[in-house]
């Protein structure tokens, strides 16, 4: 049994032992501050910290002088890994399980691990905290009283575009993890498969250069064609615009009887999709012969 003890800004606390059984523990997703007194007593008092990278967590401790032993748990040694877990709990021992950020399981390690060790009759205990998704959902200004989390799509075109149709009849918001460079393709699939609607773009949440943009699909895709940083994306609940095929079609009908920037003009009223994207998009369909 461990009698862990923590450091906040020079004052000691004893943390006391962690009870028997596997903590799931939430850590910060980019602020260290944002770590709970739950959290820190229990990784301090806990008699081995299981972590994604080692490394990554060993420097999260450090901030707040927390000596554990860390043991690896990540995807790739996971199964390696897990009955060795299972018997410390086994054993009587509290194990706190951490990945790099945010709350393990989502978008993150864990599930199998949780199941096992509540199959065999471990106790579970959640250590509730940060997690990105809850974050950029409670800034963002787009509807919070249902939505869908859909974790990161498939990273190739084809895979991603399947997913988006499976999710296009959810009348929930949608939340998405994205990785910066396919952040403007994803953005461009999802407009053409869900239709142009209200998104949001929240990045690096709770760090410096947090931000958080709102805007049609199409539009975002554009201004994030080059982007750092972390990034979750939110997509408004279907509100009966048009999907692009669809669009297309208006605008192939309108450039029958008038020019590409008259055409625009008329199925951005009735779409919502911003006129300037309709008016290339209309370019693009003369070139290809289709007005
Ligand atoms: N378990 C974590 C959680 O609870 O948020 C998520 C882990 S997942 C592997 C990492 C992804 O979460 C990033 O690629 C990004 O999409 C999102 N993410 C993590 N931290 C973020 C932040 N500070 N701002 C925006 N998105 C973040």
């Amino acid at each position: 049994m461990k009698l862990g003890s923590f450091v906040i800004d020079g004052a000691t606390f004893n943390a006391g032992a962690a009870a028997p059984g596997l903590h799931v523990v939430a850590t910060p997703i980019g602020n260290l501050g944002d770590v709970t007194l739950r959290a820190l007593k229990t990784l301090a008092g806990a008699d081995a910290v299981a972590a994604e990278d080692t490394r990554h967590t060993g420097r999260m401790l450090a901030a707040y002088s927390i000596t554990a032993t860390l043991i690896r748990y990540d995807e790739h040694g996971a199964a390696d890994q897990r009955p060795k877990i299972l018997e410390r709990l086994e054993n009587g021992q509290s194990v706190a399980l951490v990945s790099d950020a945010g709350t393990p399981l989502i978008s993150d390690p864990g599930y199998r691990l949780v199941r096992e060790a509540r199959d065999s009759g471990a106790l579970v205990h959640a250590v509730p905290g940060a997690s990105a998704a809850i974050a950029a959902l409670s800034v963002s200004g787009l509807p919070s009283d249902a939505f869908h989390f859909a974790g990161f799509l498939p990273a190739k075109a084809a895979g991603r575009r399947t997913a988006l149709e499976a999710l296009s009849g959810i009348k929930a918001t949608l939340v998405l993890y994205e990785a910066p460079h396919r952040l403007s393709a994803m953005l461009a699939d999802a407009a053409a498969v869900l239709g142009d609607r209200e998104a949001a773009v929240a990045r690096e949440l709770t760090k410096r250069f947090e931000t958080v943009a709102r805007g049609r699909l199409s539009a975002l895709a554009e201004a994030f064609e080059s982007v750092k940083g972390e990034i979750v994306v939110l997509v408004a609940p279907p509100s009966g615009l048009a999907p692009i095929a669809d669009v297309d079609a208006a605008l192939r009908d309108a450039l029958a009887s008038m020019g590409a920037s008259q055409a625009a003009a008329m199925v951005a009223e009735a779409t919502g999709v911003p006129r300037k994207t309709l008016y290339r998009r209309a370019l693009s369909l003369k070139d290809d012969g289709g007005g």
